[in-house]
């Protein structure tokens, strides 16, 4: 009897494994023809100076419009593109829209752009980023990498190599969601990183969690003394806010405030056809 549960139980599992893998193969096949169906688009989440509140830049997030589900997030579709090298066109795609958009930008605001560890397996990762920067007109001052600690435990030595030049020719090393995942600090040291992004994760739980804001505060004290710009990212709450802006973050980003967003550019120029139109000389109202 419990040998028959027990199968029903097997056969259950494996219906419900063969639907997921099902699921899995449908978007791995459809992201391969996402880019030339026009299913990407980015959003851009603004970046904030945490004691003046001016944007200093904004973060390019990709979106998948998929046929029948809606918009589709990053959770639902990176890590498959990963394990099947779709990253590599998505990436480059990523990359390339947010140089274009950012071109429009007054300057300096900068772009932030998210880079796969699989990325860093192509041995001419370099040169495909430096072409699209002369494609695109964007001054490598104004691009910023964000890479996660993974990037470095496939082909160490390599990456690193890849990563001074990329910081050689002028553009920001970002260390993305630092102290999770592969988090060492031998590789603060190793590296050129000019940024550190301490993740989300440690940010919710900020108000409550007295071990959580004190690893926040060493993140930034780190980040101080050896001369890295610190953000803190996923800040929701003004109270966040507050403790990490007194703690000497010097970024913020998060949903307070702004969410990822569509076309800044769009929404600049909006805004100055709005501003031009209530410059205009109005025609008096009429007496009556
Ligand atoms: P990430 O690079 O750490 O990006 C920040 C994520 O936090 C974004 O999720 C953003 O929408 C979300 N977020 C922003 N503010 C808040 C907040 O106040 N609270 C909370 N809870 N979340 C907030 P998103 O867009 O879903 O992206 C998730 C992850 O997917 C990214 O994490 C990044 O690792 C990856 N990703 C997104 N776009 C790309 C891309 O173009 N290329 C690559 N390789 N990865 C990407
Ligand atoms: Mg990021
Ligand atoms: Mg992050
Ligand atoms: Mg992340």
């Amino acid at each position: 009897r419990a040998k028959h549960a027990g199968r029903g139980k097997a056969c259950f599992f494996d219906a419900e494994m063969d639907a997921s893998i099902k699921a899995r193969r449908e978007i791995e096949n459809e992201l391969r023809h996402a880019i030339t169906r026009n299913q990407l688009y980015v959003h851009y989440q603004p970046i904030l100076d945490s004691v003046s509140s001016a944007i200093s830049g904004y973060e390019a997030l990709m979106r998948w419009n998929r046929p029948g589900h809606g918009t589709s997030e990053p959770s639902v579709f990176i890590t498959i593109a990963e394990e099947s090298g779709t990253i590599i066109q998505l990436g480059e795609w990523v990359l390339r829209e947010a140089c274009i958009e950012a071109s429009r930008w007054p300057e300096p605001l900068s772009i932030a752009v998210n880079v796969s560890p699989v990325q860093f397996m192509l041995p001419n990762l370099y040169d495909r980023i430096a072409s699209i920067l002369q494609e695109t007109g964007l001054a490598p001052e104004r691009l910023e990498l964000e890479i996660t600690e993974a990037a470095f435990v496939r082909d160490r030595k390599a990456t690193i190599s890849t990563l001074m030049r990329l910081h050689e020719l002028g553009i920001r090393i970002v260390m993305d969601d630092f102290g999770t995942g592969f988090s060492s600090l031998s590789n603060l040291r190793a590296l050129p990183f000019d940024k550190i992004k301490v993740d989300r994760s440690f940010t919710g739980i900020l108000e409550h969690d007295p071990a959580a804001r004190s690893i926040v505060r060493a993140i930034i004290g780190l980040g101080h003394s050896l001369g890295i710009q610190v953000v803190t990212e996923g800040v929701e709450t003004e109270l966040q806010r507050q403790i990490v802006t007194n703690e000497g973050c010097q970024q913020i980003q998060g949903l307070l405030l702004g969410k990822p967003d569509i076309e800044p550019s769009v929404k600049m120029a909006a805004r100055e056809s709005y501003l031009a139109a209530r410059a205009e000389p109005r025609t008096p109202a009429q007496p009556h």
